[in-house]
């Protein structure tokens, strides 16, 4: 079966971007993969955001079949082509201050001092989300071929409170990686 974007019928599915719930009615993405347990396949529900963020090329697919016209679909578009341009724009998984200072950076190396800002990463492996380390913010840039990732930091991060994003963004627009 192919990609499908659709009303959900209850308030039961989670999203697998990040973990919340799908309100009933909400438009959803199914991916469809194969089931890992049985013949046939399994569908993986997100949230229209989390998808075009997370699983941009499948999400890509459903929206090209898609007739009816969607609301936010141009952005939602943008936001996921920007995920195939850049490859590993889809590994954000929010961003936080390290809790300590033992994980090392995956595009500089250096450690990670405690306090400091760090991006989380996954790796969709598959069909599951597979935690895989952390860059600081400021090597956005260097590690991700682009620093406008605000929008996902917080998508993945929505306790980041007003001055936590206004810290994080100067440290995007900053100089390169220090
Ligand atoms: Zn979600
Ligand atoms: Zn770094």
């Amino acid at each position: 079966m192919p990609h499908v974007i659709e009303a959900a019928a209850t308030g039961r599915a989670k999203c697998r971007g990040c973990g919340g719930k799908i309100a009933a009615l909400e438009l959803r993405f199914g991916e469809r993969l194969p089931n890992p347990f049985a013949d046939g396949e399994t569908t993986h529900w997100f949230h229209l955001d989390c998808a075009a963020f997370k699983r941009p090329e499948p999400f890509l697919e459903a929206l090209a079949e898609k007739k009816e016209p969607l609301e936010g679909s141009e952005r939602l578009e943008s936001e996921a082509r920007r995920g195939v341009a850049h490859r590993r724009l889809p590994r954000i998984d929010g961003a936080e201050r390290a809790s300590s200072g033992r994980a090392s950076c995956r595009s500089c190396r250096e450690p990670i001092g405690k306090d400091v800002w760090r991006i989380r990463l996954v790796f969709h492996e598959d069909g599951r989300f597979v935690p895989s380390g952390c860059v600081h913010v400021r090597c956005s840039r260097a590690y991700f071929e682009t620093a406008d990732v605000l929008a996902r930091l917080h998508r993945f991060a929505p306790d980041l409170r007003d001055e936590d994003l206004k810290e994080i963004r100067q440290e995007l627009e900053g100089p390169a990686s220090a």
